[in-house]
């Protein structure tokens, strides 16, 4: 034999082998003449457990098949071999003939395929999963162009912004930002975030429905890059959140009318004491700053003791509501504050308000509150309810605090009550 011709044959027998192709002939009787590694890991046989057989019992191509090649065939089979492992193989097999055309045997070459299927179902499964995620999942999942364009949506993307189906949406969409937002000034944030920052985007917004009404979301957006690493768009998902903000702001009004109760006077319904500890706090830093006249109402009902044991207890309310009425009345400026301070005494705050003024709203609480006409006959100062007043007034500086203008105006109401009550007595730090 010619050598060149050898040295071809035992190139193509190990290309055969690397390629762990398993190869096999048999003679004109089907009986197997050659086996290779190849075939042994494929079909299960070693070379020795083959010779001599016949090739139809081994592999499974039919023994009419293999008498009956007169050129090349190929097929894509499942196959239990001699180990009782399940496999998936290509076969081709061929006459293998002489120079003269005449038949010798046939030649089989097998390729194992099943890993190959076997992610290729792996893909389709996951293919499908992502389908099925893409259809099923409770949110709004889409991919926009660099044009704005919805190139695709689920069906509940459409639904939530009420288009009636993901292929409407697709058509109708073709301006992202000012059809999707129902804050403009939104879009602008999220446009830039997505394609000028380049990060992951979350927010929450208000999404535009198809018919201008709103949904809450909650949204994520990435930009995506075609292969040449082009950005080509964003995916964006939607949550419609419109449950959890409604329960979010039904609980802050809640909250503020809690806090706005636990600052009011139950019996009264003005401002209690820890509101005026607060205002009072506040506007002395306030006008500890502008360098303001700050003044301060400290308001006492004259015998209201005697008023209790004379009318009794639930008189005794009706008078101090109505009391608080008056006073709150009277400090009208939207920047007073009147407060009950306890029992029957009612404190004012009179923001950017001087001594002179203060007195002048002191008075006229107490011309206000006597002119009720709320009989009192065991007064020892008037038939009627009548108030002692102490007015204080500071400037706010680096050597007083707000407590200092409290004990002030609590010596002023004494002084008041001391000089006979039913009068205001002013008193100031200057
Ligand atoms: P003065 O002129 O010196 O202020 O005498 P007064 O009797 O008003 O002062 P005193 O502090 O001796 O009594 C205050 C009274 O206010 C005692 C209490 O029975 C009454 N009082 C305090 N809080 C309430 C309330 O919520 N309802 C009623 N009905 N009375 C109250
Ligand atoms: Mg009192
Ligand atoms: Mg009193």
């Amino acid at each position: 034999m010619d050598f060149k011709l050898i040295e071809r044959i035992l190139a193509l027998g190990n290309l055969i082998g690397q390629a762990r192709l398993a190869y096999m002939e048999a003679d004109l009787n089907l009986q197997v003449s050659s086996w290779n590694l190849g075939a042994m890991h494929l079909f299960g046989y070693t070379e020795d457990d083959t010779m001599g057989r016949f090739l139809n019992e081994l592999i499974p191509i039919s023994k009419q098949d293999l008498i009956n090649c007169k050129q090349t065939q190929f097929l894509t089979c499942s196959h239990i071999n001699c180990k009782n492992q399940e496999i998936q193989c290509d076969i081709f097999y061929a006459p293998i003939m002489n120079t003269k055309g005449e038949k010798l045997g046939v030649a089989v070459l097998a390729k194992d395929i099943s890993a190959r299927l076997k992610d290729k179902a792996c893909l389709k499964q996951q293919e499908q999963y992502l389908k099925d995620i893409f259809g099923f999942a409770p949110i709004g999942i889409y991919h926009v162009d660099m044009e704005g364009k919805i190139v695709s949506s689920n069906p509940e993307y459409a639904w939530m912004l009420g288009y009636e189906s993901a292929g409407v949406i697709v058509e109708q969409i073709t301006d992202f930002a000012a059809q999707t937002f129902f804050d403009q000034e939104k879009a602008d944030d999220f446009m830039f975030g997505v394609y000028e920052a380049e990060e992951v985007i979350r927010f929450r917004c208000r999404l535009k429905r198809k018919d201008n009404s709103y949904v809450w979301a909650l949204c994520y957006a990435k930009a995506t890059h075609d292969p040449s690493g082009r950005m080509d768009g964003f995916n964006g998902f939607s949550i419609d959140i419109s449950d959890t903000v409604r329960a979010e702001q039904e609980l802050k009004k809640v909250n503020e009318k809690l806090k706005m109760l636990s600052l009011m006077d139950g019996l009264t319904q003005i401002p209690n004491r820890r509101r005026f500890d607060e205002y009072l706090g506040s506007e002395w830093r306030r006008h500890f700053r502008d360098k303001d006249h700050l003044s301060l109402i400290f308001s006492d009902i004259d015998f209201f003791k005697l008023y209790n044991d004379n009318y009794g207890h639930q008189a005794g309310d009706d008078c101090l509501q109505k009391v608080a009425r008056a006073i709150h009345e009277t400090a009208h400026r939207s920047s007073d504050l009147a407060a009950r301070y306890g029992g029957e005494e009612f404190a004012v705050v009179l923001p950017c308000t001087d001594a002179q003024g203060a007195m002048a709203v002191a008075e006229a609480i107490r011309a206000n509150v006597k002119n009720l006409e709320i009989a009192h006959e065991k007064s020892k100062v008037n038939n009627h309810v009548t108030l002692s007043l102490g007015v204080a007034t500071m400037v706010p500086g680096s050597d007083n605090c707000a407590e200092d203008l409290l004990a002030l105006a609590d010596k002023a109401l004494y002084e008041a009550k001391e000089n006979g009550r039913n009068q205001s007595i002013s008193k100031n730090s200057e």
